[in-house]
């Protein structure tokens, strides 16, 4: 089958056609970090006029590069949460009026089971159950993901994401937004050693990760003056990683039946987390899976191919399905305390 995805929950607007047998036959993408850069942050409200604007373009570049007619395709998905609302409503309801005019079913697709899934469209052994570290800007879990539209939720952040305490820390260190590709860069050139950071919830019984006070931590490092900026950026950055190290090795331990650890979300695009896993994994005798740069930080590719694991598991939905700002992956998420939901 052929399945159109679309993407517009934050700051990138995205159009891909992926077929069921992991053909990505186009991908289109738009971000907007100009728009957004001199606020520092995503404007919900340029966000959703960016998406307006580039959405149906970015479907008609993606339907010319791959030859495909809208006839040709077997369903519509769309990202219909969660996220920023204007951005989710202005994706659904290009999804839900192409499917309409099409009449092709309609699949509504979670954002983060497009992260969790990604992993399987770039590799075609990865096997469910397999144990999940999803880091993005919204969002820090471990998922025992067991299937589709099947999540066990095994920890989350009890307050910052990953994604977001490296912007936030990135801005503290007077990097242009987004931070977390530019603190990378600068933590290159920086000692780690020299900054004494703290690492939140290390070695702890709970299983949930926490980043609150270590970018606290960075604020007083770089208001003291005394540090030089990329060693700041080394130290936190390795802080996060010994973070991430510590609540998924306790996770590997708790979870024997997965296949294989694999990473996912935008976060995943760094490559000294990605090497602390590869090391991690092969410590547990795992398997370890991350998809492509390209294909961590957000895309449509992986909201087509979410959708052609529904499609071929018969979940489609009804044109009436809503928007979401919030919708955990986790059936059992509210039972969580903390954010990162
Ligand atoms: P969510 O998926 O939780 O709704 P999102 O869609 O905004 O949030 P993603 O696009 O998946 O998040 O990821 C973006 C995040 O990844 C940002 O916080 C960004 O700083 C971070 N990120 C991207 N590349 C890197 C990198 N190389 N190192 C560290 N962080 C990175
Ligand atoms: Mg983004
Ligand atoms: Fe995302």
């Amino acid at each position: 089958a052929i399945i159109l995805g679309l993407e517009s929950s934050c700051d990138e607007t995205a159009a891909a056609l992926v077929t069921s047998d992991r053909r990505i036959l186009a991908h289109a993408l738009a971000g907007q970090a100009e728009a957004h850069a001199p606020f520092g942050g995503v404007v919900p409200e340029i966000a959703a006029r960016a998406h307006v604007d580039k959405l149906m373009p970015l479907i008609e570049q993606a339907l010319a590069d791959s030859g495909v007619t809208l006839s040709d395709v077997d369903a519509i998905a769309a990202t219909a949460g969660p996220g920023l609302i204007g951005g989710v409503m202005v994706g659904l309801v290009t999804g839900k009026a192409l499917a309409h005019a099409t009449g092709k079913p309609l699949i509504a697709v979670n954002h983060l089971e497009g992260h969790a899934l990604s992993p399987r469209l770039a590799d075609p052994d990865l096997a469910f159950p397999y144990l999940l570290l999803l880091v993005s800007g919204g969002h820090c879990q471990l998922l025992l993901v067991e299937g589709v539209d099947r999540y066990r939720r095994l920890a989350t952040t009890i307050d910052d994401a990953a994604g977001e305490a490296f912007d936030k820390s990135a801005k503290l260190l007077g990097l242009p937004y987004p931070g977390g590709p530019e603190l990378e860069k600068l933590a290159a050139t920086g000692d780690a050693a020299s900054v004494p950071l703290p690492r939140p919830l290390l070695g702890s019984s709970e299983p949930h990760f926490s980043f609150a006070g270590l970018k606290s931590a960075v604020a007083r490092a770089v208001h003291s003056g005394e540090h030089r900026p990329q060693d700041i950026a080394a130290a936190f950055q390795q802080a996060v990683v010994d973070c991430l190290i510590d609540r998924t090795g306790r996770a590997i331990k708790r979870a024997p039946g997965a296949t294989a650890l694999v990473v996912a979300g935008g976060v995943a695009a760094n490559g000294s987390i990605r090497a602390a896993l590869t090391g991690l994994a092969a410590h547990y005798g795992l398997p370890f899976v991350a998809p492509p740069m390209w294909l961590c930080t957000d895309n449509a590719a992986m909201i087509a191919w979410a959708g052609a694991e529904r499609f071929a598991a018969g979940l489609t939905d009804t044109l009436d399905v809503p928007a979401r700002p919030r919708w955990p992956l986790d059936p059992d998420a509210e039972t969580v305390r903390g954010a990162g939901v």
